[in-house]
């Protein structure tokens, strides 16, 4: 019997460095596979985004048809635009054993923890206001008045941090990835799959 992988989902104010760390953790060597999960949005894509990698882009008729369908995990609409999770892809990718990262807001976080109640909850908080603000200019990827909204939309993201198991400060930022990993390691040491991955060394200690 293989381990089913874990569903982790990492959750912050956009710019708190999310995307960042779930790059710098998936580039580290590790026992088990991981993959983020690539999310369907009506957002246009960014310079550089590559639809499939970044996001499946999609347009607003393809997203509801895709809602009618029951095609989501979860969505909400983030900054006027249109974001979910696929279901199909998710039980997909646990059953092979990988871990699963979703990188999606407390609305979604809050929808995957009542269908998938085992799922590990992570809350990335920037270390202030300011630095938040300094983070999204530097990112050099959106208008002054895309990041006017998100720092708006900050305070109510951070509003729901109470409901996460896990709490990551990136202010530094190696240490804020060497917490993610250990909160990614810790999930793998429960017993619960420890009693799978060594099934049969505990038969045999428990032999006669
Ligand atoms: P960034 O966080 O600034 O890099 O911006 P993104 O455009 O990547 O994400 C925008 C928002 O949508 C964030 O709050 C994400 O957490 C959220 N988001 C992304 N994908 C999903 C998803 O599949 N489901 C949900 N519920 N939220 C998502
Ligand atoms: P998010 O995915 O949460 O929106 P990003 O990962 O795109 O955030 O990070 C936003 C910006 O902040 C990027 O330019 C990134 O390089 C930078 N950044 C991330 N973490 C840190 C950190 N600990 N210290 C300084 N800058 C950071
Ligand atoms: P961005 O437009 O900067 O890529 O993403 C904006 C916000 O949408 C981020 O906070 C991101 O986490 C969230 N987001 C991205 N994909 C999804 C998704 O599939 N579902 C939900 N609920 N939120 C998402």
């Amino acid at each position: 019997m293989s381990v089913p992988g874990n569903l982790f989902i990492l959750s912050a104010p956009s710019g708190a460095g999310k995307s960042s760390l779930i790059k710098a953790l998936l580039a580290q060597p590790s026992e088990r596979a991981m993959q983020v999960s690539v999310s369907h949005t009506t957002r246009a894509p960014r310079p550089g985004e590559v639809n499939g990698e970044h996001y499946h882009f999609v347009s607003v008729d393809e997203f509801k048809a895709l809602i009618e369908d029951n095609a989501f995990y979860e969505w909400a609409e983030v900054f006027g635009n249109y974001y979910g999770t696929s279901e199909a892809a998710i039980d997909a990718q646990l059953q092979q054993g990988i871990d699963v990262f979703l990188d999606i807001d407390w609305q979604g976080a809050q929808q995957v923890r009542l269908r998938h109640p085992q799922v590990t909850t992570i809350f990335i908080s920037p270390p202030s206001k300011d630095e938040l603000l300094k983070r999204l200019q530097s990112r050099g990827q959106d208008s002054d008045e895309v990041i006017g909204e998100r720092m708006a939309q900050a305070k109510s993201e951070c509003s729901h941090f109470e409901e996460f198991d896990y709490i990551v400060v990136n202010d530094d930022f190696e240490t804020a990835l060497a917490d993610l990993t250990t909160i990614v390691n810790n999930q793998r040491l429960k017993r619960s799959q420890q009693a799978i991955k060594h099934q049969q060394m505990f038969q045999k200690l428990l032999a006669d």
